[in-house]
């Protein structure tokens, strides 16, 4: 009897003034250094011409370490540390590279709340998703690409894979272990060196791995990273001695790196940019597809390159769908990203706050309809966005077309499958795409369509090390994760 007095109490007094008590991830056990310098050749380098930039925490601007900015002549030297150990490493067993690369993995799983909190400290996303997504992923790759190891002979039957050489590789800042982990993994594992330049803005986990395989004791320049920003990468896309380039970051730049390296003979893979469209049918579970929305573009704050940050729902369900994303958007918590119970971190810099505002006035400015929750932002001096939900947009809107890379959908309304996939495919970009549906034949008709890499059915961000992820036209070309994107890394 009083259980059920209980639980009607519950339910009597749930309404949504609630609020969820603090959870914050505990920081004692982290360690974050003062002044992180190049991983070189395996020993930690300075900077040649002397300079630091620093990075900060975007929750709260406050600056968490001073790191190494590379030059030439610190990509000089982390190349020459590359190419030293290429020959010794090709030179070894499949079987004995592949221990590398299980130790690396299970060290990271053994160390994967150091890392997830470091992460959401750096690049502000919520420790949910460091914790879930981030790191559980990028040692899920370096554990399938060790298994790969000794088995190249397997993967590409009746062929004799041999490793390019060295491989300069770029990242991002949205998901800075996990591309670490994509680049690193599948070209250690077919016998290339490596050196590699996280972003200016989150190099921190990145130089916490350089840590972790000086610990193991890893065969030195095997793995070398230089830190920087823009020159820096650039100085490593231009160095002669470098055989492949792989590229995960804006479309402008990597169009800029394709025309450098125009007629060099290196090799090159592109991911860039993306303006997914999630497709709802009027016969979707409409509950489960409003979840798969807001995962799609507003948990991780939109820094996701396949975000699903265009939504096109058949009209008959329009306003309810509307509705319904609203009132979720609603109970979306947005704060401090080690607080467990955060949906919505911070925006990784005050330049990306910059830009998504600027957006955020355009589809105002260009006729389209603003949804915002009420409520105040996190005080202080942090990078914060509401999400954003905007409806009554024309196709040739900016919001439509362009890549923000935050917390805003752009909300479009379709009458036939032959009109969702016109406006889905209307775009320069094809990275990505969702089609949430009752019918397995929809599914089929849409995907075979949908000139999209990567499209998920009834779900949304899902990511596999066995699955290939890349994109066509403006989004790029060739493929990390599985057998596709071991293959970006061997010629026969
Ligand atoms: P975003 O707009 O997402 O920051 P960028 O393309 O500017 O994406 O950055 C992605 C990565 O590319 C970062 O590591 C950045 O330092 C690097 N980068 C920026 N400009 C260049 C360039 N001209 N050549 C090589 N790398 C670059």
């Amino acid at each position: 009897m009083a259980k059920k007095k209980n639980k009607e109490k519950t339910r009597i007094h749930f309404d949504t003034d609630w609020k969820y008590d603090p959870a914050p991830e505990s920081v004692e056990h982290i360690k974050v250094n003062k002044q992180y310098e190049h991983y070189i050749g395996g020993s930690w380098k300075s900077p040649n011409e002397g300079k630091y930039f620093n990075t900060v925490n975007p929750a709260s601007g406050k600056r968490l370490a001073r790191i190494a900015s590379g030059s030439t002549s610190d990509i000089d030297d982390a190349v020459a540390a590359a190419r030293k150990a290429f020959g010794p490493w090709s030179a070894l067993p499949g079987k004995e590279r592949g221990k590398w690369l299980f130790k690396l993995a299970r060290q990271i799983q053994e160390r994967a709340r150091e890392f997830a909190v470091i992460e959401s400290l750096d690049g502000g996303k919520p420790i949910r998703e460091s914790k879930a997504v981030d790191i559980p992923l990028a040692a899920a790759h370096f554990f399938y690409h060790a298994g790969w190891a000794d088995k190249l002979t397997y993967a590409f039957p009746g062929r004799n894979p041999e490793p390019l050489g060295v491989a300069g590789q770029i990242i991002p800042w949205n998901f800075p272990l996990l591309m670490a982990a994509w680049k690193l993994a599948p070209a250690l594992a077919t016998g290339n060196t490596v050196v590699l330049k996280p972003a200016e803005t989150t190099p921190l986990t990145a130089l916490k791995l350089a840590e972790l395989i000086d610990d193991l004791g890893f065969p030195p320049g095997v793995i070398n990273i230089v830190t920087g920003a823009g020159d820096t990468g650039a100085a490593l896309v231009q160095h002669p001695d470098i055989d492949k380039i792989a590229f995960t970051g804006s479309t402008d730049v990597g169009k800029e790196i394709q025309k450098s390296i125009a007629g060099t003979g290196k090799k090159l893979t592109l991911e860039l940019g993306g303006k997914a469209a999630n497709i709802i049918l009027e016969d979707a579970a409409i509950d489960q597809a409003v979840e798969g929305i807001i995962n799609g573009i507003y948990f991780n704050q939109g820094h996701v390159c396949c975000a699903g940050s265009r939504l096109l729902v058949q009209e008959s369900i329009e306003s309810k769908v509307i509705k319904k994303l609203k009132d979720r958007m609603s109970t979306l918590v947005i704060g401090d990203p080690l607080d467990k119970n955060t949906d919505i971190g911070a925006i990784n810099s005050r330049a990306q706050l910059k830009t998504i505002q600027k957006y955020i006035e355009l589809g105002a400015k260009e006729g389209g309809e603003i949804f915002q929750c009420e409520g105040s932002l996190p005080d202080g001096k942090g990078f914060w966005c509401k999400p954003t939900l905007f409806t009554g947009l024309a196709q040739s809107s900016t919001l439509v077309k362009e890549e923000i890379f935050g917390p805003v959908l752009a909300v479009q309304s379709f009458r036939t499958l032959e009109e969702a996939l016109t406006k889905a495919n209307n775009t320069p970009y094809g990275l990505s795409a969702g089609v949430w549906t009752d019918k397995g034949a929809k599914i089929f008709k849409m995907t075979t369509k949908l000139k999209a890499g990567i499209i998920w059915a009834n779900t949304y961000n899902k990511f596999d090390p066995a699955s290939p992820f890349g994109g066509y036209k403006e989004s790029g070309f060739g493929r990390e994760g599985g057998l596709h994107g071991l293959s970006a890394y061997v010629t026969f």
